[in-house]
């Protein structure tokens, strides 16, 4: 639309006005708060924003003072410099929840990873003799002693385990994997994958659903190097099924000269049977069954920091730790510490539940579960407003991370509804935005709080008066 030339004078003049109204940047920067802004962010970064905060205002023709501009800006800077990374509420009924970092550590183990990072440590020093010594060193003791084997290592994670077993024992020669075995875990580890990442190349046999300890045997050949099973972790193959049993493949592989590993994934140290959860081949069931090696995440049931370990014969974990690709593999300061702290808790079994926060979740009952959902329910329906419906419900959780993913533990959710209708992902929003952000899903119209794993109703409560809730 064409303006008048008066017009286009009056707009000018306007412009021209609000420009004289806006402080200088030079003037800015003279400023107290400017000092403490640049004291904190950096001259580089406050001068960009405050020319960025002044383009704002001249471009929307508003006015505005220093202290205005200033206050802005500290915002914006705020906001910037905030770590993306940040606690959160798990409130999705997945215990150990991959996207949401899996196990949290117990109080003892988040304090010796710190005191790892704040100060030098014997990481790999021999105190004894004064000489270099080996970061294993740390915990090979107890996982030996936990699981039976003769000796142990630890890496970046079960993924790396496995890559890292594959590639010392058989690069450039074959691995034999049931074909009832080749699992995606989720994201980007699949068996074949890994396989072919180590150097490997993969040898299926059997079925989908069966493969016979046959299968293996007219498998084995010259080019084979290695016979691997996978603890088929986040599925079930159910019905007209067969495989082989780790005694079984133990034994065929002992006669043919020929090392047996297990990846286990999981690979819980005690019968969680005792907890009244459901029940996962242990480590040391596995060793005794006869496999060479078996690896086991970290982070998993076992409840410590992300990690993969490798339990089994000395010579094959010898061979491991020559290998160049261990050093790149290999598990940090902080994480050894932590796990250091975890292991020895498994000493007394009858304690864990209390000690590790994972396994003390799982093991909340649901009249415990109910008992938090009645201490919530009203507050959070005042918080939200009589737009919404807020009740205690039934619901299911489960462990998480392809641990047990067929047993599902009974549960108690906060179920919101709106009143009318609409409105459920901004909810959902609302809910991600607060300070600690509070992860549900969505479910049947509704959007489900599992309570399993909250803990800390204090801290929960406490921000439910900064929702935003602008429906
Ligand atoms: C979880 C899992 C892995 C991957 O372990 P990460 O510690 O996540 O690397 C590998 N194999 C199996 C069977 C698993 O369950």
């Amino acid at each position: 639309m064409a303006h008048s030339p008066r017009e286009v004078k009056r707009s000018r003049q306007n412009v021209a006005d609000v420009r004289r109204r806006l402080p200088s940047m030079d003037r800015l920067l003279c400023h107290a708060e400017a000092a403490s802004l640049i004291d904190r962010y950096g001259r580089e970064r406050v001068r960009a924003a405050l020319r960025a905060e002044l383009a704002q205002l001249r471009s929307d023709q508003r006015p505005g003072s220093s202290e205005r501009v200033l206050e802005a800006c500290s915002d914006q800077l705020r906001r910037e410099f905030a770590p993306s990374l940040r606690p959160v509420f798990n409130l999705t009924g997945t215990v150990l929840h991959t996207n949401l970092g899996r196990a949290s550590l117990p109080d003892g183990a988040v304090s010796a990873a710190a005191q790892a990072f704040a100060a030098p440590t014997n990481l790999e020093y021999d105190l004894a003799s004064g000489r270099r010594g080996e970061r294993d060193d740390h915990v090979r003791a107890w996982l030996c002693r936990l699981t039976g084997a003769e000796s142990a290592t630890v890496v970046n994670n079960n993924a790396a385990a496995v890559l890292l077993v594959a590639n010392t024992l058989a690069r450039r020669r074959e691995v034999v994997v049931s074909r009832g075995e080749l699992v995606e875990i989720g994201g980007s580890f699949r068996i074949p994958e890994i396989i072919a990442s180590a150097g490997c190349r993969l040898r299926e046999i059997g079925t989908t659903n069966r493969t016979r300890i046959t299968d293996y045997s007219s498998a084995i050949g010259p080019r084979t190097a290695l016979l691997l099973k996978v603890h088929p972790s986040n599925y079930e193959i159910r019905g007209f099924t067969e495989g082989a049993t780790y005694a079984e493949v133990a034994m065929l592989a002992r006669s043919r000269g020929l090392p047996f590993a297990v990846d286990l994934g999981s690979g819980t140290l005690v019968d969680l049977a005792r907890f009244g959860l459901p029940r996962e081949p242990t480590v040391s069931e596995t060793i005794t069954a006869g496999a060479d090696l078996v690896t086991f995440s970290g982070d998993k049931l076992l409840g410590g920091p992300q990690a993969g370990v490798i339990v089994g014969r000395a010579n094959l974990v010898g061979r491991i730790n020559c290998n160049p690709l261990k050093r790149a593999l290999r598990l940090d300061k902080a994480r050894l510490a932590a796990l250091a702290e975890i292991l020895p808790l498994y000493a007394n079994p009858d304690r864990l539940c209390e000690r590790l926060p994972g396994l003390r979740q799982m093991k909340r009952t649901e009249a415990e579960l109910e008992e938090v959902g009645r201490r919530l329910e009203a507050r959070v329906a005042a918080a939200l407003g009589p737009a919404w419906m807020v009740e205690v419900r039934p619901s299911w959780s489960q462990i998480g991370s392809g641990a047990l993913p067929i047993d599902r533990l009974p549960s108690r959710s906060l179920d919101i509804r709106p009143a009318r209708r609409g409105g459920l992902m901004r909810l959902a929003e609302a809910f991600r935005a607060l300070p600690i952000p509070v992860i549900g899903r969505i479910h049947e119209g509704r959007l489900r709080l599992d309570l399993r794993c909250l803990e800390d109703e204090a801290a929960f409560l406490a921000q439910l008066p900064l929702l935003r809730l602008n429906r």
